[in-house]
């Protein structure tokens, strides 16, 4: 129906205004990135439409796209700064990304489904973000070769913050993450100050499942391992 570039800019600025500024979120960075950053192109093209209602979205092999307030917020909790370089476990669609891409120097990001990640690589290609850098696997492992970060966020649930995620952050830096099982988590930040960490509790949030050595098992896996 509004398949045309305004009335999605159009929609996007609504978006902003009503489910982000309305509700607290007050860093014109992170708002501006998200009225310029066309989150329409990174879900399945039969859900354009639905693209900015506030409301997550289904990308694909069991997996969403956050709802928009998640992502600003989650964003704006990580207080970037130009120059920082961020991890990211758990692409999905890359529309995380993309918005980190517009706040940091370098983002890394990690997804376990080779699929979901080549979508993501193609479409923040086609949109010239190049300052994101993909890698399929198991991001509950982090990405040790390009430690340490100024910020790392996890967008799928874990039962824990995966030890080596802290190891890998830059001392000072914060992490991000839904910790808890299966629909229902609470979202966490903590810092890292020396050998200690220092963790707050936000909001509760519904994540998918972060799965791996350091997050929950795949179903079956242990049948496997026995
Ligand atoms: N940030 C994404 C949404 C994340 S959905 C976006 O902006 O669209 C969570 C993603 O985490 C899913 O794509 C899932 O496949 C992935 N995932 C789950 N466990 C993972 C792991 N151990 N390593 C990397 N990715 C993982």
């Amino acid at each position: 129906m509004f398949h045309d570039k305004t009335n999605f800019e159009e929609a996007r600025h609504r978006m902003v205004e009503r489910q982000l500024v309305q509700r607290g979120i007050t860093d014109e960075r992170v708002l501006q990135a998200m009225r310029e950053v066309p989150r329409h192109r990174f879900v399945p093209e039969d859900l354009w439409d639905m693209a900015y209602r506030d409301t997550p979205l289904p990308i694909g092999h069991g997996q969403t796209i956050s709802q928009p307030y998640i992502v600003a917020y989650m964003t704006q909790m990580l207080h970037l700064k130009p120059e920082d370089r961020v991890l990211e476990v758990g692409t999905g669609s890359g529309y995380q990304a993309a918005i980190l891409s517009r706040l940091a120097k370098q983002v890394y990001t990690i997804e376990r489904v080779e699929e979901l990640a080549r979508r993501a690589k193609r479409i923040l290609q086609e949109l010239g973000y190049d300052n994101v850098l993909i890698r399929v696997g198991d991001g509950s492992h982090g990405w040790p070769e390009a430690a340490p970060f100024d910020a790392i966020i996890v967008t799928a649930a874990a039962p824990e913050v995966p030890p080596p995620l802290i190891a890998q952050l830059a001392d000072g830096a914060p992490l991000i993450a839904p910790i808890g099982p299966a629909g229902y988590q609470d979202l966490v930040r903590l810092y890292k100050r020396g050998d200690r960490t220092e963790t707050e509790y936000l909001t509760p949030v519904a994540f998918v499942p972060l799965v791996g050595e350091h997050g929950w098992r795949e179903r079956g896996s242990e049948e496997e391992e026995t």
